[in-house]
């Protein structure tokens, strides 16, 4: 990565501001279910910490829409870190204003801070200047290590900037890092697996894993589309009809490029879309009339493996079914099982963040690939060549 890091300054006796996702699912009971996104942040946090910083952290949580909501407040994020963190996590009931002042003042070296949820004000998503300056009077120094939300311009992820030298921090490099690498210099056969309800999402990412890619493998809901596009019928399933045309396009281009692009060929469909439906495998082209496709079939799961097998880099975005479903889940357990297979056989895999990084946390299977993201639309947008303003914001080195 181009950008500095928290390696490349010096960070002791100053008041570092650091942008963290702590956006985690809570229960009704606002208990955390998943600390995975807290947890991820820890090593920058400590190496501020053992680096003589003052740390104040920030961060948004839900959709609070622009004003305080008390089950958005970030008081059982501080308990959660202070506990990671064996240190006192102090908090702010707004994340500025002359508390936020004061206690980000009073801060020594050692000590964290932890600002009130930043969507509270709706200057935040709007990038507003001065809502910006505000937060960027807290600190000397801004880390940004957010990469859930480093593809938006906000005031706390490019906002601050303006007025703050900003570095990355160790997960945001890491981040770059795996998702670069594997694009620029991947180790090949290099295979892109692409998932997920719709092909409208993920058109712009399916047009350059075409071109970076040896071979596409294709799943989830979005199939359904480029099997019509194929001529076949496809019963209740989910399609969009007006991109029938573009998925078309897509297989062309596949194949003018020489690269391998693989539709399953068998299916499980469903007689409704309910995790207790009546459900079958059925060839691909023989879906009934009131039937609809919920998961790739057992054939097209071994021919997908046929192809992960020879793969030394595989970076994947999106279910190939409705993994929430465990009667829908099986193409995406069984992908996940030779993932880990082709990783501990020294692959390079990658688990784009959202729905397929929440699959392969629920299969235990995490610690098993070489990067999952923590970023949904962030590792997209990424992976689709865009610039994520959040890192383009940062100090090059
Ligand atoms: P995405 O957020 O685009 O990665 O899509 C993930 C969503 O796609 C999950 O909620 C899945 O339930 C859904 N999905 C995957 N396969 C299908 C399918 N065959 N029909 C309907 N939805 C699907």
């Amino acid at each position: 990565m181009n950008k500095k890091t928290v390696r490349d300054i010096d960070v002791s006796g100053k008041r570092v501001l650091v942008r963290v996702d702590f956006n985690v699912p809570l229960d009704d009971q606002q208990h955390i279910t998943d600390d995975t996104r807290i947890v991820a942040a820890l090593p920058t946090i400590r190496y501020l910490l053992d680096h003589g910083a003052a740390v104040i952290l920030m961060s948004h949580l839900g959709r609070p829409k622009g004003q305080p909501v008390a089950a958005m407040r970030l008081a059982p994020i501080a308990i959660r870190l202070s506990e990671l963190l064996k240190l006192p996590v102090e908090t702010t009931a707004d994340c500025i204003g002359p508390e936020a002042e004061q206690k980000a003042k009073a801060l020594q070296a050692g000590q964290v801070l932890l600002l009130e949820n930043l969507r509270f004000h709706k200057e935040e998503e709007k990038n507003d200047p001065e809502f910006a300056r505000q937060l960027a009077a807290l600190g000397d120094l801004y880390v940004n290590d957010a990469f859930g939300t480093a593809h938006r311009a906000h005031a706390s992820t490019e906002g601050v900037t303006h007025t703050l030298p900003g570095v990355s921090g160790f997960l945001v490099e890491k981040e770059i890092n795996f998702l670069g690498s594997a694009l620029e210099h991947p180790q090949r056969p290099f295979v892109a697996i692409v998932g997920g309800a719709k092909v409208s999402d993920k058109i712009a990412v399916l047009e350059r894993l075409i071109s970076l890619a040896d071979s596409i493998l294709i799943g989830g809901g979005m199939a359904n589309t480029f099997l019509k596009a194929q001529g076949y019928e496809i019963g209740d399933s989910l399609l969009e009809e007006s991109k029938v045309d573009v998925a078309r396009e897509l297989i062309t281009k596949a194949k003018e490029q020489g690269k391998q692009f693989v539709l399953p060929t068998d299916v499980v469909i469903a007689d409704r879309f309910a995790a207790d439906a009546n459900h079958k495998v059925v060839a691909a082209t023989e879906v009934p009339q009131g039937w609809r496709i919920l998961d790739i079939g057992p054939a097209t799961i071994q021919d997908f493996y046929a192809v992960l097998a020879k793969a030394q880099t595989i970076v994947w975005n999106g279910t190939l079914g409705v993994a929430e479903m465990p009667a829908f889940a099986k193409g995406t357990e069984a992908t996940i099982q030779h993932l880990v297979e082709r990783t501990q056989a020294g692959a390079t895999t990658i688990i784009g963040g959202g729905d397929s990084a929440a699959a392969v946390e629920q299969a235990g299977a995490a610690s098993k690939m070489s990067h999952v993201s923590t970023g949904g639309g962030a590792s997209l947008e990424f992976l689709e060549g865009r610039i994520l303003p959040g890192v383009a914001a940062l100090q090059d080195k």
